[in-house]
């Protein structure tokens, strides 16, 4: 599932164009704040290279979800006790509204469940 958005949101914050509030990267991988935070711990965790969904990225390079699984798990070690819900949505129905891969990162707080 993917949507074209060009230019891309995500690619330009990547590459320095846009703001965001980074708080983590790797060779591959880049981690910022989410503008709208559901909780105290609330990060996205991108790919630098441009997927559009997570199935994408995982039949591509599942070496680049490791990474990017990784990172989000040192950030939630420093900001959430090593405590964490990871959310990938993939496709509009399913709450994707930026069609650049991104982890949700969220944590820091006792978190309900169910998302519907
Ligand atoms: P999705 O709905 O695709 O799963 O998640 C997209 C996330 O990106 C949302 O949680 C939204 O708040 C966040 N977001 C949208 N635009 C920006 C932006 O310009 N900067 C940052 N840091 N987050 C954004």
């Amino acid at each position: 599932m993917s949507e074209n958005q060009d230019p891309c949101l995500f690619c330009q914050i990547v590459a320095g164009d846009l703001p965001a509030e980074i708080v983590g990267q790797t060779e591959r991988s880049v981690a910022f704040k989410d503008i709208a935070p559901q909780a105290p711990m609330h990060l996205l965790v991108v790919p630098r290279e441009h997927f559009g969904d997570i199935a994408q990225l995982a039949a591509a390079d599942p070496a680049l979800l490791a990474d990017m699984i990784e990172l989000a798990d040192n950030l939630a070690g420093e900001n959430a006790d090593g405590q964490f819900r990871l959310v990938f949505n993939s496709g509009p129905r399913a709450g994707q509204s930026v069609f650049h891969v991104h982890g949700h990162v969220i944590g820091g707080a006792e978190l309900g469940w169910t998302p519907a």
